[in-house]
């Protein structure tokens, strides 16, 4: 008899420049994915960004808004664009992707960076040090400096201009953060590095006391703690000793974007964004490249692999994840390359190219 399918809606958010190009390759690996591993997809595709700008006049149209909240998952392209640039604030299309993030509530940020085997040579560091890195950022995306309050410029006692913010991190703030992150561990390695400036900062020693609590959930998953200033050295000259790191929301934009460069190739990179209940949002790390938008020549394996992340820690589909981990690997292996990750020897491909060869990857695979 036929077990019965498990079922999602996905929101496809697939936005501007070379989203919808990306986009249209993830949906098709999702759909032959989900054939295979007994799942089906509804997809709900809806305007966002610069796209829904020109059609509604808002980044966010309050359907695609409603729509994304009533999924089990949204996946997006990218925003933005030459042409929108110069709009007001309200009018720009990365202020939709701030609503959106804002409405679907999402405080935790996954962002992995990988050396792959087959890309090696892409990494900015040496072959030693970067082979087999592979780690993840969670970043907290809500709260901590960017965010906190007493902020503004004004007046020293001696008469002169000031600016300032506050870090604030409330019990519940790093309570939930800290569970997302040893969750993420225990999907993975088992190691988690909590990164703080609790040598200086009230707030870093609140943080670590409040990791080190929920770390007692845990048992299984081994926690250590770094400071900042460290981590970022250790980033470079040691990547292979992390698995999961967690830290702030200030320290965790620096960090996320310094561990990407490791990797050397933008358009290999995912993210999640996940809340505490609701629908994850996971997208490409990378822009909306107006240079190659429109001309077949995106990457897409950024966002094939934002859709495995989206199966393994929004819908918790481990293994039709890892069906897209291995045919993105099996086509990398089998030597195709988009143009930002193509040296001599390989064979340059565009992005439905792309896309068609992980198709055939992911049905090869036994
Ligand atoms: P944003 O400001 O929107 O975050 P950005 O303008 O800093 O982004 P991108 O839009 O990501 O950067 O583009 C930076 C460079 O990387 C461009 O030259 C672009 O063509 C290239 N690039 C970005 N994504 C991809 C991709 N998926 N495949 C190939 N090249 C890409
Ligand atoms: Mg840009």
């Amino acid at each position: 008899a036929n077990t019965p399918k498990r079922r999602y809606t996905i929101t496809l958010l697939p936005g501007d420049g070379i989203g919808p190009e990306v986009i249209s390759v993830a949906k098709n690996v999702l759909n032959l994915t989900g054939s295979l591993e007994g799942i089906e997809f509804g997809f709900k595709e809806m305007p966002m960004g610069g796209a829904a700008l020109d059609l509604t006049g808002v980044p966010l149209p309050e359907e695609t808004l409603s729509t994304a909240k009533q999924s089990d998952a949204v996946l997006l392209g990218a925003i933005g664009g030459y042409k929108w640039d110069k709009n007001e604030k309200h009018l720009k299309p990365e202020t939709g992707l701030l609503q959106l993030r804002e409405g679907l509530k999402v405080f935790a940020n996954l962002r992995p960076a990988s050396v792959l085997p087959q890309l090696v040579d892409a990494s900015t560091l040496k072959k030693e040090v970067a082979e087999g890195v592979d780690l993840m950022v969670v970043r907290e995306l809500t709260g901590g400096i960017y965010f906190g309050k007493p902020r503004g410029f004004g007046m020293n006692e001696n008469g002169e201009e000031i600016g300032f913010n506050t870090e604030i991190y409330a019990t519940y703030e790093i309570d939930r953060i800290a569970r997302v992150a040893f969750e993420t561990a225990r999907k993975r390695r088992g190691k988690l590095c909590s990164v703080d400036k609790a040598n200086v900062l009230e707030a870093s020693m609140f943080w670590r006391k409040r990791v080190m609590a929920i770390a007692l959930e845990y048992p299984d998953v081994e926690l250590t703690h770094m400071y900042v200033d460290n981590a970022a050295m250790q980033l470079v000259r040691n990547p292979k000793q992390f698995d999961t790191i967690v830290t702030n929301n200030i320290f965790g934009d620096i960090l996320s974007d310094e561990a990407s460069m490791i990797t050397g190739s933008i358009g290999m990179l995912p993210s999640a964004s996940l809340g505490e209940a609701g629908p994850g949002l996971f997208e490409p790390i990378h822009g909306s490249a107006p240079d190659i938008a429109g001309q077949d020549k995106a990457n897409p394996l950024a966002t094939i692999l934002s859709a495995a992340m989206l199966l393994k820690y929004g819908l918790g589909e481990e293994e039709a994840a890892l069906r897209i981990e291995t045919a993105v690997l099996d086509t990398l292996s089998r030597g195709f390359r988009t143009g930002d990750i193509y040296s001599g020897e390989n064979k340059l491909v565009g992005c439905k190219e792309m896309g068609d060869e992980v198709l055939k990857s992911i049905e090869t695979e036994v």
